[in-house]
């Protein structure tokens, strides 16, 4: 057998809606992002959507319409992609490196309050929501990350590229915090090859995003003049950024918007049957689920092979993919790549958590159309490496 990491399926109206939009003659920014737009903003209960080529310069536009620049501090964990941390360096600003809690690989209110001691100057966090588990941003003590931040006027952009579609008891993914950024690469939720999404309820973060999404085009000076006589003026009013989303690839991400919750379901349902039958293997942790299954997008599922293994993760992923079945790793932590580590001096003994998360870690398989028997396959195979 031979089964991917990933696979692509479009089980929507994918193809019917690009048709709509070549046939229309018109192919950049036009009616379909507008209406994906609408669908977010509603379905997040945010105010404003903005569509953008990426979840990155989603997150660009946030941090730079929150005013972070030279001199700035953002909190972010060591324990993600490169893309949440770059943004903080394309701004001038300091990523400030933090470990997160090995059973959720997630920030919680603990590490926060102690990273907010250490730098009382942050000015905001980029919140990952890791595997598509939303962090814990409310508590019954009071003491959630949101309430922590609000009381130290520290910002929150979510880091969503794994959280589509996501809640935390009933709050929907993109109706707290300051700005949500949301993904739509190719290995995402949902995609369109490349694409991203921003929510927010603020009109005047809204308003500087838009301007700064499409070149820094005065858009209100440019509809004012296009609407009379003068079609060709227009006011350029800042530097800003070719960051829109394309209608080609917003009828794509439309279209699997529409079954998003169909695609979350059948992977809840792979996840639980891994965790049913994984969980007798004494030498893997399983990911430690803080929500309901159902507010829960199962982006990722990263077991952590633990010191009871007899052999590493590397030589479990070779095991595994001479059985013919693709693997991923989520991450190498940020404190780990050169480029951070260098630059800001950066040291293992101050990330314990993700090291131990780091020496076991592995993705598994879960996209929705994978097969009963290929999911069998890949639990009876790793039951036979790790007995
Ligand atoms: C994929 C990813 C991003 C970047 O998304 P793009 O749409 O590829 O720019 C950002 N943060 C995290 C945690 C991701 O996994």
């Amino acid at each position: 057998m031979k089964i991917p990491y990933f696979r692509f399926t479009a089980t929507g109206k994918e193809l019917d809606y690009v048709k709509e939009v070549l046939e229309s003659g018109w192919l950049t920014s036009s009616s379909k992002a507008a209406y994906l737009e609408e669908s977010f903003s509603s379905y997040c209960e945010a105010d404003y959507a903005l569509a953008v080529n990426s979840c990155t310069s989603a997150l660009h536009l946030a941090l730079e319409s929150l005013g972070i620049k030279k001199g700035s501090k953002v909190l972010v964990p060591s324990w993600t992609f490169t893309a949440s941390a770059e943004v903080i360096e394309y701004l001038g600003a300091e990523p400030i490196f933090c470990d997160v809690n090995y059973g959720s690989c997630s920030i919680d209110a603990e590490i926060l309050a102690e990273q907010i001691e250490k730098h009382p100057d942050l000015s905001a966090l980029v919140l990952v929501h890791f595997g598509g588990q939303v962090a814990p941003i409310t508590s019954k003590q009071g003491n959630g990350i949101l309430n922590i931040c609000r009381k130290h006027g520290v910002k929150i952009v979510n880091d969503a590229a794994h959280a589509f579609p996501a809640s935390f008891e009933n709050k929907k993914i993109g109706s707290f915090g300051d700005i949500t950024c949301f993904s739509f690469y190719a290995n995402k939720t949902i995609t369109c090859g490349e694409g991203g999404m921003i929510v927010t309820k603020d009109s005047g973060l809204y308003k500087r995003m838009k301007l700064m999404r499409l070149h820094g085009i005065d858009r209100d000076v440019w509809e004012r003049f296009t609407s009379k006589t003068n079609q060709s003026d227009y006011d350029i009013v800042e530097a800003g950024f070719k960051y829109n989303l394309s209608d080609i690839n917003a009828a794509v991400a439309l279209a699997q918007f529409e079954i998003a919750e169909d695609l979350r379901s059948k992977r809840q349902k792979i996840a639980e049957t891994y965790m049913e039958e994984l969980q007798s293997l004494d030498s893997l942790d399983l990911p430690e689920i803080n929500v309901s299954h159902e507010e829960h997008s199962w982006h990722l599922f990263n077991p952590v092979l633990n010191t009871l293994s007899k052999i590493s993760r590397d030589e479990l992923l070779i095991k595994l993919a001479e059985n013919g079945i693709g693997t991923s790793i989520h991450y190498k932590p940020l404190h780990r790549m050169t480029f951070y580590k260098e630059k800001y001096d950066l040291k293992k003994e101050d990330f314990p958590e993700s090291e131990s998360l780091w020496k076991g870690c592995f993705s598994l398989p879960i996209f929705p159309d994978l097969q009963e028997s290929e999911l069998e396959y890949i639990i009876d195979t790793l039951k036979e490496i790790l007995r």
